[in-house]
């Protein structure tokens, strides 16, 4: 049966990139003989203008018959900001997103603070100190008077449970074979210490994958001073918030930053990078976060649904991406060179027959 994947333009780059990344899935697709249905919706600036709300009663319909989808950033000056439906949140909600998986990787010829860096981080989304997805009514947060301001985090052991489960499937599929997990459980002793019971639970049913705790401050040190000896790093919603981004930090920046959006059906991909209103419309942003972000999509489906081709897909792009960064011939401005958006995405579609 064939997949179906969702296409979720966005705005601004989002309409430059995702064309790109949907471009080389598709190629991969076909070199695989991988049948996908893809579907196009509408969403931010475009699903306001049809149906009045950035998520569009369709498109959250329609995406529920997906094995997963492409979604380009969402802008913020696009449209009115109170808009209740403003698309993240819902979406997370929704369709039970609880796992923002981000990769970070350096290549030789790509200007970066430390190489040989490959690091997969899995950031829990759904509790945590984010107020508003937390509670069924009221909110995390109050102030009770002017001088105090308190705020609470949550994490449930189903939630921790399974972010660290998809940590250790994803372990198994790295030549490392290695977790960490990051708490700081000696001093929040209820909430992360059942984050890092759970997480030492699964690890217990994952013999063959090395699994270690570090302390999140102790982290951020180690990452800065020697990034190269993690490989797939757990860890809780604030916490994965400031590491990820530094992890960006450390080779190059948010150009280089794909991500997938895991839950228990389905899979969002979607880079890092914000809708960059200020180089929209120029086709000069580099596509790599959004086609690497498509390629996780392949993997995430390939291991899910037990679909081999999906999965060979997947490795078709990450060598034909390899191979364009190498030959640096179709590079965009921010990797020094002076491919446009679809020069380079071009180059990778093209660079998969040869893989
Ligand atoms: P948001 O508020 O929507 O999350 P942001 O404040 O993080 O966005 P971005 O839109 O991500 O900001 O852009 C930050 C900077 O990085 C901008 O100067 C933008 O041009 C640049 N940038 C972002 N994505 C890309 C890309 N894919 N290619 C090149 N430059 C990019």
């Amino acid at each position: 049966m064939a997949l179906k994947i969702g296409i979720l333009l966005g705005d601004d780059i989002g309409l430059e990139v995702v064309p790109e990344c949907v471009k080389v899935m598709k190629a991969a697709a076909a070199r695989t003989s991988l049948a996908v249905e893809w579907r196009e919706l509408p969403v931010g600036k475009r699903g306001h203008e049809l149906h009045g709300k950035t998520l569009p009663d369709v498109t959250a319909k329609a995406l529920e018959a997906t094995d997963g989808w492409v979604c380009g950033p969402i802008g913020h000056n696009a449209y009115p900001r109170n808009d209740p439906t403003w698309v993240m949140p819902p979406i997370r909600k929704r369709y039970e997103l609880f796992a923002n998986v981000k990769p970070v990787r350096s290549y030789p010829n790509i200007p970066s603070v430390h190489k040989d860096v490959d690091i997969v981080f899995l950031r829990e989304t759904t509790e945590g100190m984010m107020s508003g997805s937390v509670v069924l009514a009221g909110s995390g947060e109050f102030q009770p008077n002017e001088d105090i301001a308190i705020g609470m985090r949550v994490v449930t052991r189903k939630g921790a449970n399974r972010v660290a489960r998809e940590a250790f499937e994803i372990a198994r599929t790295r030549r490392r074979r290695m977790v960490t997990a990051l708490h700081k459980e000696p001093v929040y002793r209820l909430v992360c210490g059942m984050f890092a019971r759970e997480c030492r639970k699964v690890a217990a049913e994952y013999p063959d994958v090395e699994f270690n705790e570090v302390l999140i401050d102790g982290f951020a040190l180690k990452l800065v001073m020697r990034p190269q000896q993690y490989d797939v790093v757990v860890t809780t919603n604030q916490f994965g918030d400031i590491v990820t981004d530094e992890g960006a930090g450390l080779v190059g920046g948010l150009g280089l930053a794909p991500g997938l959006v895991v839950g228990e059906r389905q899979a969002m991909a979607q880079a890092t990078h914000g809708s960059a209103p200020d180089i929209a419309g120029r086709n000069i942003a580099n596509p790599y976060a959004m086609i690497m972000s498509g390629k996780m999509l392949f993997e995430w489906l390939g291991r899910k649904r037990g679909e081999p081709k999906a999965t060979q897909a997947a490795q078709l792009i990450d060598a034909a991406m390899e191979r364009v960064i190498a030959e640096a011939k179709h590079l965009t401005v921010d990797l020094g060179g002076r491919a446009s958006t679809t020069e380079m995405g071009d180059a990778v579609a093209a660079a998969l027959v040869l893989s």
